[in-house]
Protein backbone atom coordinates (compact mmCIF):
# COMPACT_ATOMS: atom_id res chain seq x y z
CA UNK A 1 0.00 0.00 0.00
CA UNK A 2 1.65 3.45 -0.98
CA UNK A 3 1.44 5.49 2.33
CA UNK A 4 -0.52 8.68 2.88
CA UNK A 5 2.22 11.01 2.11
CA UNK A 6 2.95 9.37 -1.27
CA UNK A 7 -0.89 8.98 -2.65
CA UNK A 8 -1.05 13.06 -3.04
CA UNK A 9 1.38 12.62 -5.98
CA UNK A 10 0.33 9.22 -6.90
CA UNK A 11 -2.87 7.52 -7.18
CA UNK A 12 -2.21 3.92 -6.05
CA UNK A 13 -0.60 0.73 -6.51
CA UNK A 14 -3.06 -0.71 -9.80
CA UNK A 15 -4.56 0.58 -12.56
CA UNK A 16 -8.24 0.21 -10.95
CA UNK A 17 -7.16 2.97 -7.97
CA UNK A 18 -5.79 5.07 -11.06
CA UNK A 19 -9.20 4.63 -12.35
CA UNK A 20 -10.78 5.99 -9.58
CA UNK A 21 -8.68 8.89 -8.93
CA UNK A 22 -10.10 9.82 -12.86
CA UNK A 23 -13.79 9.20 -11.86
CA UNK A 24 -12.85 11.87 -8.61
CA UNK A 25 -11.38 14.46 -11.02
CA UNK A 26 -14.12 13.79 -13.51
CA UNK A 27 -16.43 15.21 -10.58
CA UNK A 28 -14.41 18.73 -10.67
CA UNK A 29 -14.23 18.57 -14.31
CA UNK A 30 -10.93 17.57 -14.84
CA UNK A 31 -9.95 14.99 -16.95
CA UNK A 32 -6.88 12.07 -16.67
CA UNK A 33 -4.01 11.53 -18.16
CA UNK A 34 -2.63 7.87 -16.89
CA UNK A 35 0.74 6.72 -16.42
CA UNK A 36 1.89 3.71 -15.25
CA UNK A 37 5.60 4.05 -13.70
CA UNK A 38 8.39 2.35 -14.91
CA UNK A 39 11.26 3.51 -17.14
CA UNK A 40 14.54 2.67 -18.91
CA UNK A 41 14.90 -1.18 -19.10
CA UNK A 42 17.22 -2.62 -21.48
CA UNK A 43 16.01 -5.91 -22.29
CA UNK A 44 13.10 -6.70 -24.26
CA UNK A 45 10.49 -8.69 -21.40
CA UNK A 46 10.28 -5.92 -18.58
CA UNK A 47 9.07 -3.86 -21.76
CA UNK A 48 7.10 -6.06 -23.18
CA UNK A 49 5.38 -6.29 -19.52
CA UNK A 50 4.78 -2.71 -19.32
CA UNK A 51 3.40 -2.78 -22.91
CA UNK A 52 0.90 -5.36 -21.66
CA UNK A 53 -0.11 -3.30 -18.61
CA UNK A 54 -0.68 -0.68 -21.01
CA UNK A 55 -3.08 -2.76 -23.07
CA UNK A 56 -5.24 -3.76 -19.39
CA UNK A 57 -5.06 -0.25 -18.64
CA UNK A 58 -6.30 1.25 -22.21
CA UNK A 59 -9.48 -1.92 -21.60
CA UNK A 60 -9.68 -0.80 -18.32
CA UNK A 61 -10.34 3.05 -18.75
CA UNK A 62 -12.28 2.35 -22.31
CA UNK A 63 -14.68 -0.43 -19.72
CA UNK A 64 -14.65 2.67 -16.46
CA UNK A 65 -15.78 5.40 -18.63
CA UNK A 66 -13.72 8.01 -16.82
CA UNK A 67 -12.54 10.50 -19.09
CA UNK A 68 -9.01 9.74 -19.01
CA UNK A 69 -5.92 9.20 -21.91
CA UNK A 70 -2.84 7.33 -21.11
CA UNK A 71 0.74 8.70 -21.11
CA UNK A 72 3.48 6.32 -22.17
CA UNK A 73 7.52 6.60 -21.82
CA UNK A 74 9.33 5.48 -24.21
CA UNK A 75 11.90 3.76 -22.25
CA UNK A 76 9.89 1.90 -20.48
CA UNK A 77 8.35 -0.15 -23.88
CA UNK A 78 11.82 -0.45 -25.05
CA UNK A 79 13.24 2.60 -26.72
CA UNK A 80 16.80 1.23 -25.00
CA UNK A 81 16.19 -2.10 -26.53
CA UNK A 82 15.84 -0.57 -29.94
CA UNK A 83 14.01 1.90 -32.56
CA UNK A 84 12.33 -1.55 -33.34
CA UNK A 85 11.01 -2.48 -30.38
CA UNK A 86 9.75 0.55 -29.31
CA UNK A 87 7.88 1.37 -32.34
CA UNK A 88 6.45 -2.04 -32.33
CA UNK A 89 5.23 -2.15 -28.33
CA UNK A 90 4.14 1.52 -29.24
CA UNK A 91 1.62 0.39 -32.20
CA UNK A 92 0.77 -2.64 -29.71
CA UNK A 93 -0.65 0.19 -27.77
CA UNK A 94 -1.72 2.79 -30.29
CA UNK A 95 -3.83 0.36 -31.95
CA UNK A 96 -5.47 -0.99 -29.32
CA UNK A 97 -6.48 2.38 -27.88
CA UNK A 98 -7.82 3.53 -31.63
CA UNK A 99 -10.27 0.97 -30.95
CA UNK A 100 -11.81 1.93 -27.92
CA UNK A 101 -10.72 5.35 -28.86
CA UNK A 102 -8.72 6.33 -26.13
CA UNK A 103 -6.03 9.19 -26.32
CA UNK A 104 -2.27 7.72 -26.03
CA UNK A 105 0.10 10.45 -24.76
CA UNK A 106 4.09 9.70 -25.48
CA UNK A 107 6.26 11.84 -23.01
CA UNK A 108 9.57 12.88 -23.43
CA UNK A 109 12.66 11.55 -22.40
CA UNK A 110 16.30 12.66 -22.96
CA UNK A 111 18.15 14.28 -25.89
CA UNK A 112 18.81 11.16 -27.39
CA UNK A 113 15.91 9.63 -27.81
CA UNK A 114 14.30 12.46 -29.70
CA UNK A 115 14.85 11.65 -33.30
CA UNK A 116 13.27 8.04 -32.56
CA UNK A 117 10.23 9.26 -30.49
CA UNK A 118 9.36 12.06 -32.43
CA UNK A 119 9.44 10.04 -35.38
CA UNK A 120 7.29 7.39 -34.24
CA UNK A 121 4.96 10.17 -33.46
CA UNK A 122 4.44 11.48 -36.25
CA UNK A 123 4.11 7.93 -38.25
CA UNK A 124 1.34 6.96 -35.76
CA UNK A 125 -0.35 9.92 -35.43
CA UNK A 126 -1.26 10.25 -38.97
CA UNK A 127 -1.91 6.96 -39.55
CA UNK A 128 -4.32 6.96 -36.65
CA UNK A 129 -5.45 10.07 -37.61
CA UNK A 130 -4.88 12.30 -34.14
CA UNK A 131 -4.88 9.68 -31.81
CA UNK A 132 -1.64 10.37 -30.57
CA UNK A 133 0.26 12.95 -28.64
CA UNK A 134 3.90 13.82 -27.79
CA UNK A 135 5.86 15.97 -25.32
CA UNK A 136 7.99 18.75 -26.67
CA UNK A 137 10.59 20.64 -24.25
CA UNK A 138 11.28 24.55 -24.38
CA UNK A 139 14.74 24.08 -22.87
CA UNK A 140 16.48 22.03 -26.20
CA UNK A 141 17.27 24.36 -28.92
CA UNK A 142 16.08 22.16 -31.94
CA UNK A 143 12.11 22.55 -30.67
CA UNK A 144 11.53 25.21 -32.43
CA UNK A 145 12.58 23.32 -35.88
CA UNK A 146 10.55 20.41 -34.18
CA UNK A 147 7.21 22.90 -33.80
CA UNK A 148 7.37 23.84 -37.68
CA UNK A 149 7.43 20.15 -38.32
CA UNK A 150 4.80 18.88 -36.45
CA UNK A 151 2.52 21.85 -36.92
CA UNK A 152 0.22 20.01 -39.59
CA UNK A 153 0.42 16.41 -38.12
CA UNK A 154 -3.04 15.47 -37.05
CA UNK A 155 -2.21 14.86 -33.34
CA UNK A 156 -1.49 16.98 -30.17
CA UNK A 157 1.64 18.27 -28.78
CA UNK A 158 2.44 19.10 -24.93
CA UNK A 159 4.82 21.98 -24.19
CA UNK A 160 6.91 21.74 -21.28
CA UNK A 161 10.00 23.51 -20.33
CA UNK A 162 11.79 19.85 -19.80
CA UNK A 163 12.77 17.92 -16.94
CA UNK A 164 16.00 16.14 -18.03
CA UNK A 165 19.66 17.97 -17.36
CA UNK A 166 21.31 18.62 -21.23
CA UNK A 167 24.59 19.19 -22.23
CA UNK A 168 24.95 22.91 -22.26
CA UNK A 169 25.50 23.11 -26.20
CA UNK A 170 22.09 21.73 -27.35
CA UNK A 171 20.39 23.18 -24.25
CA UNK A 172 19.30 26.27 -22.19
CA UNK A 173 20.22 26.56 -19.38
CA UNK A 174 19.29 29.69 -17.56
CA UNK A 175 15.92 29.35 -15.90
CA UNK A 176 15.02 32.76 -17.61
CA UNK A 177 16.15 31.56 -20.99
CA UNK A 178 13.84 28.20 -20.78
CA UNK A 179 11.21 30.66 -19.63
CA UNK A 180 11.16 33.30 -22.85
CA UNK A 181 11.45 29.70 -25.06
CA UNK A 182 8.94 28.59 -23.22
CA UNK A 183 6.70 31.74 -24.29
CA UNK A 184 7.89 31.79 -28.16
CA UNK A 185 7.29 27.96 -28.53
CA UNK A 186 3.45 28.21 -27.52
CA UNK A 187 2.95 31.46 -29.36
CA UNK A 188 4.08 29.67 -32.09
CA UNK A 189 1.81 26.64 -31.69
CA UNK A 190 -1.20 29.08 -31.09
CA UNK A 191 -0.39 31.25 -33.76
CA UNK A 192 0.91 28.69 -36.46
CA UNK A 193 0.09 24.78 -35.73
CA UNK A 194 -2.86 23.43 -38.23
CA UNK A 195 -6.28 22.94 -36.55
CA UNK A 196 -5.61 18.96 -36.60
CA UNK A 197 -2.47 19.33 -33.92
CA UNK A 198 -3.95 20.49 -30.79
CA UNK A 199 -2.44 22.21 -28.23
CA UNK A 200 -1.19 21.16 -24.53
CA UNK A 201 0.16 23.35 -22.28
CA UNK A 202 2.13 21.26 -20.07
CA UNK A 203 2.87 23.77 -16.84
CA UNK A 204 2.24 24.95 -13.45
CA UNK A 205 4.04 28.30 -13.78
CA UNK A 206 0.91 30.79 -13.44
CA UNK A 207 2.74 33.05 -15.89
CA UNK A 208 3.05 30.67 -18.90
CA UNK A 209 -0.63 29.42 -17.61
CA UNK A 210 -2.46 33.44 -17.85
CA UNK A 211 0.33 33.78 -21.51
CA UNK A 212 -1.86 30.29 -22.77
CA UNK A 213 -5.26 32.18 -21.78
CA UNK A 214 -4.10 35.05 -23.70
CA UNK A 215 -2.93 33.46 -26.89
CA UNK A 216 -6.17 31.49 -26.83
CA UNK A 217 -7.72 34.54 -27.21
CA UNK A 218 -5.90 36.10 -29.72
CA UNK A 219 -5.74 33.44 -31.90
CA UNK A 220 -9.33 31.30 -30.97
CA UNK A 221 -8.10 28.28 -30.67
CA UNK A 222 -8.80 25.56 -28.47
CA UNK A 223 -6.12 24.14 -26.07
CA UNK A 224 -5.48 22.25 -22.81
CA UNK A 225 -3.93 22.38 -19.72
CA UNK A 226 -2.09 19.76 -18.23
CA UNK A 227 -0.75 19.72 -14.58
CA UNK A 228 0.57 16.83 -12.31
CA UNK A 229 -1.35 15.02 -9.62
CA UNK A 230 -0.36 16.66 -6.44
CA UNK A 231 1.07 19.91 -7.91
CA UNK A 232 -1.59 23.27 -7.77
CA UNK A 233 -4.18 21.15 -7.91
CA UNK A 234 -6.38 24.30 -6.28
CA UNK A 235 -5.17 25.96 -9.49
CA UNK A 236 -6.52 22.80 -11.89
CA UNK A 237 -9.54 23.12 -10.06
CA UNK A 238 -9.99 26.75 -10.74
CA UNK A 239 -9.18 26.48 -14.15
CA UNK A 240 -11.76 23.82 -14.29
CA UNK A 241 -14.54 25.81 -12.85
CA UNK A 242 -13.69 28.42 -14.99
CA UNK A 243 -14.20 26.36 -18.06
CA UNK A 244 -11.49 25.68 -19.43
CA UNK A 245 -10.15 21.89 -20.42
CA UNK A 246 -7.90 20.61 -17.73
CA UNK A 247 -6.33 17.28 -17.86
CA UNK A 248 -4.30 15.99 -14.51
CA UNK A 249 -0.89 13.55 -15.32
CA UNK A 250 -2.19 10.55 -12.68
CA UNK A 251 0.89 8.39 -12.27
CA UNK A 252 0.48 4.80 -10.67
CA UNK A 253 2.40 1.39 -9.97
CA UNK A 254 4.19 -0.52 -7.88
CA UNK A 255 7.24 2.12 -8.94
CA UNK A 256 5.77 4.96 -7.07
CA UNK A 257 8.62 5.46 -4.49
CA UNK A 258 11.65 7.02 -6.73
CA UNK A 259 8.64 9.24 -8.99
CA UNK A 260 7.50 10.59 -5.45
CA UNK A 261 10.67 11.03 -3.63
CA UNK A 262 11.58 13.29 -7.09
CA UNK A 263 8.27 15.43 -6.41
CA UNK A 264 8.65 15.75 -2.82
CA UNK A 265 12.28 17.23 -3.37
CA UNK A 266 11.39 19.63 -6.10
CA UNK A 267 9.56 21.55 -4.11
CA UNK A 268 9.75 22.80 -0.35
CA UNK A 269 6.12 23.84 -0.52
CA UNK A 270 5.93 19.72 -1.03
CA UNK A 271 8.26 18.58 1.32
CA UNK A 272 6.50 20.37 3.77
CA UNK A 273 3.42 19.34 2.97
CA UNK A 274 4.84 15.91 3.33
CA UNK A 275 6.22 16.28 6.49
CA UNK A 276 2.68 17.99 7.69
CA UNK A 277 1.30 14.67 6.99
CA UNK A 278 3.91 12.27 8.33
CA UNK A 279 3.82 14.16 12.14
CA UNK A 280 0.39 14.48 12.12
P1 LIG B 1 8.74 25.66 -13.00
O1 LIG B 1 9.55 26.46 -13.96
O2 LIG B 1 9.38 24.49 -12.34
O3 LIG B 1 8.17 26.60 -11.90
C1 LIG B 1 7.56 27.84 -12.24
C2 LIG B 1 6.56 28.23 -11.19
O4 LIG B 1 5.45 27.30 -11.19
C3 LIG B 1 7.07 28.18 -9.77
O5 LIG B 1 7.79 29.35 -9.45
C4 LIG B 1 5.78 28.02 -8.99
O6 LIG B 1 5.12 29.25 -8.88
C5 LIG B 1 4.98 27.10 -9.87
N1 LIG B 1 5.21 25.70 -9.45
C6 LIG B 1 5.94 24.78 -10.10
N2 LIG B 1 5.94 23.62 -9.42
C7 LIG B 1 5.21 23.82 -8.30
C8 LIG B 1 4.86 23.00 -7.16
N3 LIG B 1 5.30 21.76 -7.03
N4 LIG B 1 4.08 23.53 -6.21
C9 LIG B 1 3.66 24.81 -6.30
N5 LIG B 1 3.97 25.63 -7.34
C10 LIG B 1 4.74 25.15 -8.31
N6 LIG B 1 9.10 16.90 -18.78
C11 LIG B 1 9.76 16.20 -19.73
O7 LIG B 1 10.95 16.41 -19.95
N7 LIG B 1 9.10 15.24 -20.48
C12 LIG B 1 7.77 14.99 -20.33
O8 LIG B 1 7.21 14.15 -21.03
C13 LIG B 1 7.06 15.74 -19.36
N8 LIG B 1 5.74 15.57 -19.17
C14 LIG B 1 5.06 16.39 -18.33
C15 LIG B 1 3.68 16.29 -18.25
C16 LIG B 1 2.97 17.18 -17.48
C17 LIG B 1 1.47 17.08 -17.43
C18 LIG B 1 3.66 18.21 -16.74
C19 LIG B 1 2.92 19.22 -15.92
C20 LIG B 1 5.02 18.29 -16.78
C21 LIG B 1 5.75 17.38 -17.56
N9 LIG B 1 7.13 17.44 -17.63
C22 LIG B 1 7.78 16.70 -18.57
C23 LIG B 1 7.91 18.23 -16.62
C24 LIG B 1 8.29 19.61 -17.13
O9 LIG B 1 9.30 19.52 -18.11
C25 LIG B 1 8.82 20.50 -15.97
O10 LIG B 1 9.99 19.92 -15.45
C26 LIG B 1 7.86 20.71 -14.83
O11 LIG B 1 6.54 20.84 -15.27
C27 LIG B 1 8.25 21.99 -14.05
O12 LIG B 1 8.13 23.14 -14.87
P2 LIG B 1 6.90 24.17 -14.71
O13 LIG B 1 6.67 24.81 -16.03
O14 LIG B 1 5.73 23.43 -14.17
O15 LIG B 1 7.33 25.22 -13.66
Amino acid sequence: MIPPIANNFVAGESAEEAIDHARSLNRKNIKAIVNLLGEHYHEPEPAAEDRDQYLDLVRAVDASGAEAVVSVKPSQIGIDVGEETFRENLRDIVSIADTRDVFVWVDMEDHETTDVTLDAYEDFAREYEGGVGVCLQSNLKRTSEDLERVKDVPGKIRLVKGAYDEPKDISYKKKSRVNERYRADLEYMFSEFEEQAGIGVGSHDQKMIDFAIELGEEYDRDYEFQMLMGVRDDEQERLAREGYEVYQYVPYGGKWFQYFYRRARERKENMLFALRAVLG
